[in-house]
């Protein structure tokens, strides 16, 4: 059994601030510790489980967050950036399961330091209709692997979110969000146990999770924080200008969709 770990920061217990989660925050590398021991715990449940390989893909910020040598030695892990497919850079049709762990809810919904990949940058990213987060976007990358994501981790509204998508999927809620830099967190020591005994169980019962997808065609339309971020965007060939925020593209392929969302957030995240 091959098992993919996506790890982000803001859904791990104990971190609920920008001061946790940015490279410059003064309780940063407190979170990373944190963040680091919930992904061993992950990685610890999938070699209980039977796991032969196990690769955890740093998805946070700078993408440098894992301290590696706390890793279990059976764990791969990609670290740095650029990476083509991000939080699910590695992923491939060789995996049988993705574990999301330390996950958040969408821009603009109750979930505790919820955003969508680049919070001064993105209101919101509509597929076909149907507004996605993290969760969704990367769900959809491991779907066209046909690689169910079995599990997520973080706190009670991601786990609704992604359970929205994923009817069947295993959640450990590790913190119940109280407002966007609040929340009530599960003592670090047990949230850990509850991710490695819910690890288990989701790749345990792998078999009866089905793959996140979408019909093609896509249509992608994603609304900026100002309109100079839509005007930079809008320079991108296949794009088209939706109104003062918004911008809108057709793709075939997902990870073309998700390639072209990352780099058009990478170039409205340069202008200020
Ligand atoms: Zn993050």
């Amino acid at each position: 059994m091959k098992v993919f770990i996506s790890a982000d920061i803001e859904g791990v217990s104990g971190v609920v601030h920008g001061e946790h989660t940015m490279r410059e925050g003064r309780e940063h590398d407190y979170a990373r510790m944190l963040m680091t021991k919930e992904v061993n715990a992950c990685v610890l449940g999938a070699v209980e489980a039977g796991a032969d390989r196990i690769v955890v893909n740093d998805s946070h910020g700078t993408m440098r967050n894992i301290y590696h040598e706390q890793l279990h030695k059976k764990a791969e892990l990609i670290l740095g950036t650029p990476k083509k497919l991000a939080m699910m850079e590695g992923i491939s049709s060789d995996f049988d399961a993705a574990l999301f762990v330390g996950y958040h809810t969408k821009m603009g919904s109750e979930g505790i330091l919820n955003h969508t990949f680049n919070g001064k940058v993105i209101r919101s990213i509509e597929l076909n209709g149907i507004e996605l987060g993290e969760f969704g976007l990367n769900a959809l990358v491991a779907g066209h692997f046909n690689v169910p994501v079995v599990f997520v981790s973080g706190c009670n509204l991601v786990a609704e979110e992604a359970t929205a998508l994923v009817p069947s999927i295993h959640q450990a809620i590790v913190k119940q969000t109280v407002n966007r830099t609040t929340a009530l967190n599960t003592h670090p020591v047990l949230a850990r146990e509850l991710i490695k005994e819910n690890t288990k169980t989701a790749l345990a019962a792998r078999s009866e999770i089905s793959p996140y997808r979408i019909k093609p065609p896509y249509i992608v339309k994603m609304t900026f924080l100002n309109t100079g971020q839509a005007d930079a965007v809008d320079i991108l060939p296949y794009v088209k200008k939706g109104g003062p925020l918004e911008i809108s593209f057709i793709c075939t392929d997902i990870l073309e969709c998700y390639q072209l969302i990352r780099s058009s957030i990478m170039i409205a995240g340069s202008i200020s």
